[in-house]
């Protein structure tokens, strides 16, 4: 049977249904709105958009985002050309009429010779036949189970719980140093996976007094049935008293400030390596509901950090999600049960352009292995292929939590130090060499 089955007709499924439709594979798309709903959804429309209007910057020079736009507009993919016939003025950003917009994707997809649709909800695992998973952040319950079931639980999470991630060369490292709580740790690696950064007393409580005024953003209802105590929001363990950040992940305790060996710091702010090429930290602990504004302006006041970069800014979600580097190979596919692979949000990327991207992946590797040809996984140069290397293995599995696509995923660039040259020549540099590399990646597909 030359079948491709997706569950899941949003950003990921659409794209995924589009590029193999193209490449001449016969797609079944199973959605289940409008029959059964969830909390954002709004209409039965395949591709729609949850929330904002917007797929953010559209800028392929200088931006990761803009970058996969680019990259998938290449690609022949079906949600970048639609953004661009429904795209509305927003400066430097790609937003769209997201009413017309998703319209416009159920059409081109109905209309499509090699693609039918499906209405209902899929309730159990497929033992037979291709398949792609794409039911996103939002996945049935019935659906949750099923997979937990195959994965194992702790292996499925329901809330993400995403700590501030900042790039390595923006630490200021005459105020940080790198040390592991008591030197714990047995491989290099892991005694130089922590970065700490001291306060003292005033510093220590002007920040828990920011914690308490700064804005944050609300849960959207229904979103937080099953809210669990182990990834409270930093500014609710501060209002929980004064001193339970400082007993809690902000402890001073087994560490040494070798800038002021003398000196006990009243906390201590921990940052740890967020992935294998070291580039990126999260900032332990500090999962949050505040805006991206008041995260900027509260972080940046933590020594150390005034002239942080974040590569990805905190929160906290109703997000269904894999641990994707423990279960699914280079070629999104889960290793225990090779007839699926998954797509989107629930692969533990975030956002729409993201999940359209491991869609359009997705896709085009089911159709290859449809068509009895060999594709390999772009290389980690390209936006895509940062995304999916970094998901399926370049991310520490222990600590992993959705991301968004950013430089500090890519392998860095040869003779381009960083520091030594101006941020926008380094970007420049990522992109073009991303864009040539994508280039010879579609390539060698057609070939294939
Ligand atoms: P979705 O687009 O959600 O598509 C999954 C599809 O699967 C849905 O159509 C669903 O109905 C269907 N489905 C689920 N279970 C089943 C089943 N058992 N059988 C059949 N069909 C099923 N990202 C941004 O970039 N910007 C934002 O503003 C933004 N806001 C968000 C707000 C909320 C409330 C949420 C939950 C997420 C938000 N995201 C946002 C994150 C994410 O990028 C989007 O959720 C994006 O739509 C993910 O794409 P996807 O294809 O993986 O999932």
């Amino acid at each position: 049977d030359k079948t491709l089955h997706i569950i899941g007709g949003g950003m990921a499924g659409s794209e995924a249904a589009w590029q193999a439709a193209q490449l001449g594979v016969s797609v079944v798309i199973h959605e289940m709105r409008p029959k059964v709903g969830t909390f954002a959804h709004q209409t039965g429309l395949l591709g729609e958009m949850v929330c904002s209007n917007s797929f953010r910057s559209d800028d392929s020079e200088q931006n990761a985002v803009g970058l996969l736009h680019w990259e998938m507009r290449e690609a022949g993919g079906l949600i970048m050309q639609t953004a661009e016939k429904h795209r509305l003025p927003a400066g430097g950003a790609l937003a769209v009429d997201r009413d017309p917009f998703a319209q416009s994707v159920t059409d081109a997809l109905m209309a499509h010779p090699n693609i039918t649709v499906e209405y209902g909800e899929v309730t159990d695992l497929p033992d037979e036949g291709t398949w792609i998973i794409a039911t996103g952040p939002l996945t049935s319950t019935a659906l949750g189970s099923a997979i937990a079931a195959q994965t194992g639980a702790e292996a499925l999470a329901f809330f993400d719980a995403i700590a501030p991630i900042v790039y390595h060369d923006s630490i200021d490292m005459s105020k940080a140093w790198m040390q592991s709580r008591y030197d714990k740790g047995e491989t290099e690696e892991e005694r130089t996976a922590y970065l700490n950064c001291p306060m003292d007393r005033d510093q220590y409580y002007a920040f828990i007094d920011a914690l308490e005024t700064a804005e944050k953003t609300e849960f959207h209802e229904g979103e937080t049935a099953g809210y669990f105590d182990g990834c409270l929001p930093i500014e609710v363990m501060a209002e929980r008293g004064r001193e339970t950040l400082r007993f809690g992940p902000m402890k001073p305790v087994g560490l040494t400030n070798p800038h002021q060996p003398d000196v006990k710091a009243y906390a201590v702010v921990q940052l740890r390596r967020d992935n294998k090429l070291g580039t990126l930290y999260n900032i332990v602990g500090f999962q949050t509901k505040m805006k991206y504004g008041a995260q900027t302006a509260v972080f940046k006041t933590i020594p150390g950090l005034e002239n942080a970069n974040f590569a990805r800014l905190g929160g906290i979600h109703r997000n269904t999600f894999l641990n994707s580097p423990t279960l699914l190979d280079a070629q999104m596919r889960l290793k225990s049960k090779p007839n699926i692979r998954f797509a989107g949000q629930i692969t533990g990327v975030e956002g729409y352009v993201e999940s359209a991207a491991m869609g359009m992946l997705a896709g085009r590797l089911a159709a290859a292995e449809l068509n009895g040809k060999a594709l390999e996984t772009p290389p980690p140069t390209t936006a895509t292929g940062a995304l999916i290397t970094h998901i399926s293995g370049g991310a520490d599995a222990k600590t992993f939590q959705p991301m968004n696509v950013n430089f500090g995923l890519f392998p860095p660039v040869d003779g381009l130090k960083a520091g030594r040259r101006g941020r926008k020549d380094r970007y420049k540099a990522y992109t073009d060499r991303a864009k040539a590399d994508w280039q010879a990646w579609l390539s060698a597909g057609q070939e294939g």
